[in-house]
């Protein structure tokens, strides 16, 4: 499973290749790991902190049961996320640094977030600042930079799939829903039919994935606008009693902004979630010098984002 071979896009020569991973599948087994505390559990995984045995080293070692991912459907979604992960090198993304596999399960072992899901610190504060928020916000906006020039989109942006460092920076995880538009470094090129259907969550789900439009980086956008509000109002901006009735709100565009948003605030969520894709901030001429040039990110210092003091966590 880990082991893929295919041909590169624009690849006339039809032997199959072994792609140049980053992150190496070594002959580990669980043995050379000492288990700690479970950091969360997904729909196809069970994420725990271990330490290896010989170096000390710590790592979240993603642990994914072989027979629920082929029942589940999830094969191309774990092929996709050991790609993406291996691949693209930011520091506002989790790492991923070596994968292994028994008879059982496929192990992947990432850098490990202490400091848990961006959701929870959003549930424990209720409502952000606006110095926390364009911190939070300017650190997602540097990774969608980086993900959208590497033609990657996400696809499943929520604060579940974003977490904290121990010092408090944040770095997008989950890449199981990722779409690559263009090859990776190593020349793999997505060519999964299945992957322009819905995908996502509901409540971040843009208007034109719900209208089966191609899809684009506006996607990401969209979703990233359903944080900004979220962080600001306590909850977000598109939620119903179900699936259906908040696909409705989406697709009407159906939501306030109360008095305490600032202009800023306002202009910049107004802007992220408009209904036309290509009418959202970052995906005009300028891409995301538009964004990051817009006044709610006056107070950040967009060259020392990863040096600066991230807002304490709750
Ligand atoms: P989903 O159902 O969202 O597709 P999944 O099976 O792909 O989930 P993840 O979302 O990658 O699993 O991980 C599940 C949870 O484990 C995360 O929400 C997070 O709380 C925790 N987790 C994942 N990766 C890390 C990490 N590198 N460091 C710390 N915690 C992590």
């Amino acid at each position: 499973m880990f082991s893929i071979s295919a041909d590169p896009a624009g690849n006339k020569d039809q032997t199959p290749r072994k792609f140049a991973f980053r992150a190496p599948q070594l002959p580990y087994t669980v043995n050379d790991f000492v288990f700690g505390k479970l950091l969360g559990v997904g729909s196809y995984s069970k994420v725990v902190r271990v330490k290896k045995k010989d170096t000390e080293e710590e790592f979240a070692l993603k642990i994914m049961d072989k027979r629920h991912i082929i029942k589940e459907n999830k094969v191309s979604h774990v092929k996709t996320e050991r790609l993406v992960l291996d691949q693209l090198c930011h520091p506002g993304l989790v790492r991923l640094f070596f994968t292994f596999q028994d008879a059982q399960s496929l192990y992947m072992g990432l850098e490990c977030c202490h400091g848990g899901e961006l959701f929870y610190q959003m549930m424990k504060k209720g409502r952000l600042s606006i110095d926390e928020a364009s911190f939070y916000i300017a650190e997602i906006v540097e990774a969608l930079e980086y993900i959208h020039g590497e033609g990657v989109i996400h696809r499943d942006l929520k604060p579940e799939n974003i977490l904290l460092t121990s010092d408090g920076h944040l770095k997008l995880a989950d890449f199981g829903s990722a779409k690559i538009m263009k090859p990776l470094p190593n020349g793999f090129i997505q060519n999964d039919p299945e992957k322009t259907t819905f995908v996502g969550t509901a409540e971040y789900v843009s208007p034109e994935a719900l209208n089966g439009r191609p899809l684009t980086i506006g996607a990401d956008l969209w979703a990233l606008g359903c944080i900004v509000y979220q962080m600001l109002e306590g909850k977000p901006p598109f939620r119903a009693a179900s699936e259906y009735l908040t696909f409705q709100k989406v697709m009407a565009r159906d939501f306030v902004m109360q008095p305490h948003f600032t202009p800023e605030a306002r202009d910049l969520v107004n802007h992220l979630l408009d209904l036309d894709p290509e009418r959202r901030l970052a995906t005009g001429s300028m891409g995301y010098a538009a964004l990051k040039a817009h006044p709610f990110f006056s107070r950040v210092k967009w060259s020392q984002l990863r040096e600066s003091t991230p807002p304490k966590t709750a």
